[in-house]
């Protein structure tokens, strides 16, 4: 076997969409073009961009801040980042340090926000408590809240997160077997919230595979957190997650297909479901808010904190 590009007999992977097999160096070339790709198709970056990287110190936003910086040594944006502590024991310290490490290497802006500073809880305590939601209806909606906030309070101009093919496919998946037709209309590589207030979102890795990120950050020798979160296969992500990957044995393609075929009524759907947001405020904590409460706030209350 030898790498369909360049003829070099160290072949690390064999892609799953082109079915080529490819050598490191065109691996990584394979990735950083793909990403730059999906920039340029997607419109995710203006020149003179501030992009805040939702840094949690695993593969995914180590790999989209790396990516990113190509464009901030090119002068074309600045970087800036944020890490979320949610306060998980045993699981968060490591990527909260690993994140510290990159924005040192790299010289950028870095802010750490534990979720114990910013509402007096974290989330394994949270989760003692009786009638809990589920782990990550509480982490998602935190998490977003902060990242917003210090995306406003760093003055950046967009937010890129790590999420990769495989979570942009469950996210699709989840929405459609949950009926949720509001959260469906908010996917794609750019959301745009119509609240001012609200930064924009980009997705710089939705196009790459989960797996060849994870070689990726092991071919460029990345310091990654590779744990995965405790209350992971606890969620409906974990279940919709196994049966996709059961399918991909079969099908390979079927991820983009379904990536693809949702872009392709993503416009209609935004068109003839999107729900009209009130510009409101939280009456809590000021945050921009459709209801009297911001959803961060109404689980604070229900929570008694
Ligand atoms: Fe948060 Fe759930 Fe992700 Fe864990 S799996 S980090 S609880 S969203
Ligand atoms: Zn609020």
């Amino acid at each position: 076997m030898q790498c369909s590009k360049c003829g070099n007999p160290k072949v690390i992977i064999k892609k799953e969409q082109s079915g080529q097999y490819l050598c490191k160096d065109c691996f990584i070339d394979s990735i950083e073009k793909k990403v730059i790709k999906t920039v340029r198709k997607e419109k995710l970056l203006d020149k003179g961009d501030k992009v805040l990287v939702a840094l949690s110190g695993g593969k995914d936003s180590v790999t989209t801040l790396e990516i990113l910086n190509t464009f901030r040594e090119l002068n074309i944006i600045d970087l800036c980042a944020v890490t979320v502590d949610e306060g998980i024991a045993n699981y968060r310290e490591e990527g909260v340090d690993i994140a510290v490490r990159h924005a040192e290497r790299l010289g950028i802006e870095h802010k750490v926000v534990s979720l114990k500073d910013e509402y007096g809880i974290t989330l394994d305590e949270i989760m003692q408590r009786e009638n809990h939601k589920g782990s990550c209806t509480y982490c998602g909606v935190f998490r977003r809240t902060i990242i917003n906030k210090a995306a406003r309070e760093m003055g950046a101009t967009k937010i890129a997160t790590g999420h990769n093919l495989d979570d942009e496919v469950q996210s699709i998946m989840m929405n459609y077997l949950e009926g949720n037709t509001d959260n469906l209309t908010k996917l794609g590589a750019k959301t745009e919230s119509k609240a001012e207030e609200f930064t924009v979102k980009i997705k710089p890795l939705r196009e790459i595979p989960e797996r060849e990120i994870g070689l990726y950050v092991v071919a460029k020798d990345l310091e990654v957190h590779f744990n995965g979160c405790p209350y992971a296969m606890q969620s409906f992500r974990g279940e919709v997650s196994e049966v996709v990957n059961q399918l991909s044995e079969k099908h390979p393609t079927i991820k983009y297909s379904t990536l693809r075929g949702y872009d392709k009524i993503k416009n209609v759907l935004k068109k003839e479901m999107q729900k009209e947001y009130a510009h409101g405020r939280c009456s809590r904590c000021g945050e921009p808010s459709a209801n009297d409460l911001c959803k961060a706030c109404s689980f604070l209350e229900e929570l008694g904190v």
